[in-house]
């Protein structure tokens, strides 16, 4: 079975390392100074602020099978 060191914890875990973005790409792309409309940035969850509009960001992963195995591989944004 694979094995990965883990970018978060440091830990090794077992299976294939998950592809994700830490934050939405439309976050990525704001300009410094209205990440601060940003209210909240989970690992599940982002919500943008934008005067009485809030726009709401919910973390999807797609897992692809890998051929001849039993093991997906993931990837998150
Ligand atoms: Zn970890």
């Amino acid at each position: 079975m694979p094995s990965f060191k883990c970018a978060s914890c440091s830990q090794v875990h077992d299976g294939l390392p998950e592809l994700a973005v830490p934050e939405p790409y439309f976050v990525g792309c704001l300009e410094p100074n209205a990440k601060s409309k940003v209210e909240r940035l989970g690992t599940e969850i982002c919500v943008f602020r934008d005067g009485d509009v809030r726009h709401f960001f919910l973390r999807g992963a797609l897992g692809i099978p890998i051929s001849g195995t039993e093991e997906t591989w993931s990837y998150a944004a």
